[in-house]
């Protein structure tokens, strides 16, 4: 019996709060092995064995006419206090369930492993490969990047893939990701001379050279012709200065700053633009890069899940590069990628939720796309979009 929402909910009683598992992956696997595929439990670990990270990849045929991925992430962020249900015990209350991570994103996970249930139940010519990731929420080399080093090295890597991360705004399908900002994290250092305040000549201000440096940053006129991306956009995130007196200037200064970047820019050119800036300023920079802005421009995929969207749901998705970067950022480089799942207005909240219906829709788009990609008839009896409840 394959139910999307009762497979969400028992994902939901894992605590794989990131990077644990509690089980999560096994309960995907034994899914997808019920119903066909191939699947292979793979523990990654870092080199001085510090960091161990449990990932699966699934697969079924093995025709490469066409190879279509899905890629997600079973762990979930902490839940914090102030929830008014048990974040690991699945509740359904007034049409919702609740409970950690149904958004971000067991509940892309549930529908799409649910649709490809359903999908591979009738022939095919080609092939599906489910990726999942244990620790995307702190996103170590151990999780995305070591499974696609692997997936390349074996010759299993998908030809397009979609990312079931929640991307929709207001309504489950209004929109879908092409692609997301490039981001770097930066931190900002000088180093002074500590002084009486009262004594300007005898001291260099660590903190003033800091907050003049970010002042100029934030005041930056960052060119903007890609309009697909939201305009590149630097922004402090923290400052700390080893002073706890108010008459003496500190002489050791940082503050952490992140810039997200459109395909304007590219990490290599940023840093240039950012390190001639530091010079003039007396400040030191440290670059810690999570990748580039990238964009699918593949229309076949675009227009496919356009399409399923619409004939599901009746909403006309609209494309997007905004929002925070996800795994997608080490597929592209690969695959075509896309990204399409739930809301995620809750996500990463207190008694984060979904619509029973939209997780039943989301399913059924998947199962749509599918048949769409794969050139399979859709059976006209099928309902158009059902009425929401
Ligand atoms: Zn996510």
């Amino acid at each position: 019996m394959i139910d999307v929402v009762s497979f969400c909910a028992e994902l939901i009683k894992c605590k794989s709060v990131t990077p644990d598992d509690d089980g999560a992956l096994d309960l995907v696997a034994d899914f997808l092995a019920s119903v066909g595929f191939e699947t292979n439990i793979m523990f990654f670990r870092s080199p001085d064995g510090s960091n161990v990270v449990k990932n699966l990849f699934a697969s079924f045929g093995s025709s490469s006419k066409k190879i279509l991925g899905f890629l997600g992430h079973s762990d979930v962020v902490p839940p914090g206090d102030g929830w008014s249900t048990d974040p690991f015990e699945p509740v359904q209350q007034d049409g919702y369930l609740i409970g950690r991570g149904i958004c971000d994103m067991k509940g892309g996970i549930g529908a799409f492993c649910c649709a490809v249930a359903k999908f591979v139940q009738k022939k095919f010519d080609g092939s599906i490969k489910i990726l999942i990731t244990g620790d995307e929420e702190i996103g170590t080399r151990e999780g995305i990047r070591s499974l696609l080093q692997w997936c390349r090295e074996t010759g299993n890597m998908p030809q397009d893939c979609i990312i079931g991360e929640p991307s929709s705004e207001n309504i489950l399908g209004d929109r879908i990701y092409l692609g997301h900002r490039g981001s770097i994290n930066i931190v900002v250092r000088s180093v002074g001379q500590q002084g009486h305040v009262a004594y300007p000549s005898n001291f260099k201000n660590s903190l003033s050279n800091v907050c003049r440096f970010v002042t100029h940053m934030l005041n930056y006129q960052w060119k903007y012709e890609d309009k697909r991306f939201p305009q590149t956009h630097l922004e402090p995130t923290m400052l700390f200065t080893n002073n706890y007196a108010q008459n003496v200037v500190p002489d050791q200064t940082s503050a952490n700053l992140n810039i997200r970047f459109s395909a304007d820019y590219d990490a290599s050119i940023l840093k240039e633009i950012l390190q001639n800036e530091a010079e003039k300023f007396d400040v030191s920079l440290e670059f810690i890069e999570s990748g580039n802005a990238f964009y699918c421009n593949d229309e076949k995929l675009k227009s496919a899940l356009v399409s399923s969207i619409r004939e599901v749901t009746g909403v006309d998705a609209a494309f997007s590069a905004s929002g925070g970067t996800s795994d997608g950022r080490y597929i592209v480089s690969h695959c075509n990628t896309i990204e399409f799942g739930l809301l995620d207005r809750l996500i990463h909240q207190k008694n984060e939720k979904t619509k029973l219906q939209d997780l039943l829709n989301l399913e059924k788009i998947y199962l749509r796309f599918l048949k769409k990609y794969f050139s399979i008839e859709s059976d006209p009896l099928e309902n158009r979009h059902e009425i929401i409840a």
